[in-house]
């Protein structure tokens, strides 16, 4: 499925077979998982993606063909491609642990072509190999939603009440390591929202409500999964001082002004950005200790724009999946 320009529905198309490059594996794609990123890019909010492209950085595929040198794995191996599609090795970032925030890094289903396809090229570096326990289907939004959140979880610190504000993809999966850590969970979905708010409850959240609504106790920390600039101070509300707002998505509509005094009290306010491979192997080594119960909907690859359209507007619950 090709997106050919910003704001126009994807287009089924017939390309040919990508070949591996060096280093680079070639895969038959068997799940892709639906990212919120993905939305933003058809949807014109990240302005510089390659064209025509095709979208999806939440792969799970097995080896067909390998190019020279892309050894890590067998043919006939499962692997997992995740957002985080090459980085340069050699930057200040790159060299101090930080290669998220490579400046020359590029993205799977961005700068490179994801997963809404029957195959993908990866640069065999990249990839994960997915724990055995959870099927294609399940594995695929481990890949962003699942690395996404852990990555956030980290950035919030030991937080002992951590509010989750939109409980979708990475909220529903954050939820339930944040419950295996011993910590409490407030879930915060859109107003009015009891299907969602029942969800979080099921998955151990000790209070869900509507994100316009103060929480019961204060939280230590909060991450931001809506891309909603106004639950910033919001979160800022209902943090305690000392505590982390975290926001994790790639892009938030503008953060409405507030008063210093909500920021007051060390409260923090921080992004998260993008993945290391550092993060994919510890994520994947606690999907391995924690039994995580994946929610998924999936939909068969031509179906991608009504994926999205249901994302965008709520209707999937836990993570939407594509099936070449
Ligand atoms: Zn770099
Ligand atoms: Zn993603």
């Amino acid at each position: 499925m090709l997106l050919e320009k910003a704001n126009a529905p994807l287009v089924a198309a017939d390309i040919a077979a990508p070949s591996p490059g060096p280093g680079e594996l070639l895969l038959q794609v068997r799940a892709c998982g639906i990212c919120r990123t993905d939305l933003h890019v058809a949807r014109g909010d990240l302005t510089e993606p390659k064209l025509p492209l095709v979208l999806g950085h939440e792969i799970v595929g097995t080896v067909v063909a390998r190019g020279e040198g892309a050894d890590r794995f067998p043919e006939g191996q499962r692997v997992g491609v995740p957002w985080l599609g090459w980085t340069c090795g050699a930057c200040a970032y790159c060299r101090s642990g930080r290669e998220n925030l490579c400046e020359r890094a590029r993205f799977t289903g961005y700068d490179r072509d994801g997963g809404y396809a029957e195959q993908a090229v990866a640069d065999a570096r990249y990839c994960f190999p997915i724990p055995d326990s959870y099927d294609d289907v399940h594995a695929a939004p481990l890949l962003c939603a699942g690395l996404i959140g852990h990555r956030a979880l980290s950035a919030a610190g030991d937080a002992a009440r951590l509010g989750l504000y939109g409980f979708g993809a990475a909220a529903h999966l954050v939820a339930q390591i944040a419950r295996h850590q011993g910590r409490r969970v407030l879930a915060f979905t859109r107003d009015g929202d009891a299907a969602t708010q029942a969800f979080a409850l099921e998955l151990g959240a000790a209070w869900a409500g509507g994100s316009s609504e103060p929480p019961p106790e204060p939280l230590d920390a909060a991450i931001l999964f809506a891309p909603v600039g106004a639950l910033v101070p919001a979160a800022l509300r209902a943090v305690a001082p000392g505590g982390t707002v975290v926001c994790a998505g790639i892009h938030m509509s503008p953060i409405p002004s507030f008063d210093y005094a909500l920021l007051w009290g060390e409260r923090m306010i921080r992004s998260v950005a993008n993945l290391t491979r550092k993060d994919g192997e510890e994520f994947f080594r606690l999907a391995n200790e924690v039994p995580l119960r994946v929610s998924v909907e999936t939909l068969p690859l031509v179906e991608a724009n009504e994926g999205l359209r249901r994302l965008e507007t709520g209707r999937i619950q836990g993570a939407g999946v594509l099936v070449p």
